[in-house]
């Protein structure tokens, strides 16, 4: 089974022959700032069995840790589309919501909870991390 997903102008896609490893949904600020909403819902991928094609641009962050963490826009269209970090090489993030049915998003867990915005309601049954997942 094939996972894609695409922006919202299509000239970005991304293709997996595997499922997700994990989904989460993650508060953390550049995840607010580069999407402009409350938290980012994102299913993490094995690199290996991706691919990426398109224009990208890249919105750099500085991750707690120290280590650099990157948001990939679409060059065209600005549709925030991946998530890649230096502290997890082998993965890639990808914004749920950009991904094509029959693709479900079905997050496990959500992280850096100490940056949630007031408002934003977690079901008590949720795991939840007030960081990353270690
Ligand atoms: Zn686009
Ligand atoms: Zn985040």
């Amino acid at each position: 089974m094939e996972i894609e997903a695409k922006c919202s102008c299509g000239q970005v896609g991304f293709k997996s022959t595997d499922k997700p490893i994990i989904q989460l949904c993650c508060h953390c600020s550049d995840c607010q700032d580069a999407l402009g909403s409350e938290y980012a819902t994102i299913a993490f991928f094995k690199v290996s069995s991706t691919d990426v094609f398109g224009g990208l641009k890249e919105k750099v962050y500085t991750a707690d840790s120290g280590s650099r963490t990157v948001r990939e826009l679409c060059s065209d269209c600005g549709t925030v589309m991946f998530d890649r970090s230096e502290g997890f090489s082998k993965l890639i993030g990808v914004m749920a919501q950009q991904i094509d049915s029959p693709f479900e998003a079905k997050p496990a867990c959500h992280v850096w909870v100490k940056n949630k915005l007031p408002d934003v309601f977690i079901p008590t049954e949720m795991k939840q991390y007030q960081q990353g997942i270690e």
